[in-house]
């Protein structure tokens, strides 16, 4: 039996990888279900290729021509968000794929979670908004979530054999991003056709823009605290510019380990979707010979102001985390308008700390109303003060 595997957002850095990986093992994998947001060509090409199960478009006004286009295929084709959530229930899939980005992905996820559909957890922000909720409704369902995010991959590969074993610390390495040795006065005239060109990794426009800024770290850090159920304090963040090791594990005895490889995400990808084994797989290897040095530094807080938020917001709990995603998102894509300067970013997003209303155990409720408050009082702070 194959597995039937849902990929939401297939049609993303992520989501492509995943069909490569896919069609690396066509005696183990097939796509069932294959979703975009709006890049409906593209969608089209995948399912001609792929022929999966079904394929759904977020955005409604591409529905009329994603049916026509493939109306010669036995495909089903949906249209928009609800579709999108249903569709991970089918009994038939084997695993969900969340490779849709920011905070869209939260609902789908919940829902895949609660049909008991083992994640392959890319979408990191739906740990970052909602973290505990999903912990426990990931208990409750019995349901395992299993890390994409290149660093958890990295951790959850050094725990494998390591039952019982205490985490003393996590260690996040970061690559530190295009800006690494930049100065605050060259940090404030940053463009974003620098920001998006990331020395390692080939990413979607928002995490690389998130890796720039260090935000994506500061998410890491709230994602392997619901992962691997450690304490904040226990997670620790070292750049290391050649992202050659992916992140590592320090246990009890004071031994870490740590998982190396190319900075290629079909790797995890792959280990996600083959767990607890592991496959053939065709993609370069790491040559330690051309590695002639592995270097180590520490973050720098002050030019890297959003990590320290992602830092606080994880300390403070409730919904802060939830109100820096959304604050972030809104950011972002102000930063990509040029609307706001590189350095901004983090004001408004602590300011935006500031004024959404704090909530200490939030239900699932009070993050869609975080989330959309956050947003709204965000554009407020961009509208008002620049
Ligand atoms: P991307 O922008 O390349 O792709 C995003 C995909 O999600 C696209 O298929 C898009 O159509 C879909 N999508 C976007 N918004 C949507 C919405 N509102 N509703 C439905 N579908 C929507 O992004 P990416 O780089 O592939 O990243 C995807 C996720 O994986 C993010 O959460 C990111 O943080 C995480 N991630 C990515 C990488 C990487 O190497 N790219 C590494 C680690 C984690
Ligand atoms: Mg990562």
């Amino acid at each position: 039996m194959k597995k039937q595997i849902a990929i939401l957002g297939s049609t993303g850095s992520i989501g492509t990888q995943a069909l490569q990986v896919i069609e690396e093992h066509p005696d183990q994998y097939e796509a069932y279900v294959l979703t975009a947001n709006h890049r409906v060509e593209e969608l089209i090409a995948q399912a001609r290729r792929h022929q999966p199960e079904a394929v759904v478009i977020a955005d409604e006004q591409h529905y009329q021509h994603l049916k026509e286009a493939l109306s010669d295929l036995p495909i089903k084709v949906y249209a928009g968000m609800d579709a999108l959530c249903q569709i991970v229930q089918e009994a038939p899939i084997d695993m969900v794929l969340t490779a849709m980005v920011g905070y869209a992905g939260l609902r789908p996820t919940m829902n895949a979670i609660r049909a008991r559909k083992p994640i392959a957890l890319a979408n990191k922000e739906t740990l970052v908004v909602a973290g505990e909720l999903i912990n426990e409704l990931a208990r409750v369902n019995g349901t395992p979530i299993l890390p994409v995010d290149s660093e958890h991959s990295a951790v959850f590969q050094c725990l494998t054999g390591e039952v019982g074993n205490p985490i003393e610390k996590v260690i996040l390495t970061a690559s530190g991003g295009p800006f690494r040795t930049f100065s605050r006065e060259q940090l404030a005239v940053v463009t974003k056709e620098q920001a998006l060109h990331h020395p390692n990794w080939q990413m979607g426009a928002k995490i690389t823009i998130d890796s720039a800024t260090m935000m994506n770290k500061g998410f890491e850090v709230i994602e392997a605290r619901w992962l691997f159920g450690v304490q904040p304090e226990q997670i620790e963040v070292v750049v290391h510019p050649q992202s050659v090791i992916h992140s590592m594990v320090q246990f009890e005895d004071g031994a870490i380990k740590a998982q190396l490889g190319m900075p290629d995400m079909r790797l995890p990808i792959q280990y996600a979707f083959s767990y607890p084994d592991r496959l053939h797989a065709s993609f370069p290897r790491l040559d330690l010979r051309t590695c002639t040095s592995l270097t180590f530094e520490q973050p720098d807080l002050q030019r890297f102001r959003n990590l320290a938020l992602a830092y606080e917001a994880l300390n403070q709990g409730g919904n802060m985390p939830c109100i820096v995603n959304a604050a972030n998102e809104i950011c972002v894509a102000a930063f990509l308008q040029d609307r706001i300067s590189f350095l901004d970013m983090s004001d408004v997003i602590a300011e935006a700390m500031q004024r959404v209303n704090f909530i200490r155990k939030p239900t699932y409720e009070d993050y869609v109303q975080t989330d959309t408050e956050a947003r709204r009082i965000t554009e407020e702070i961009l509208t008002n003060e620049r």
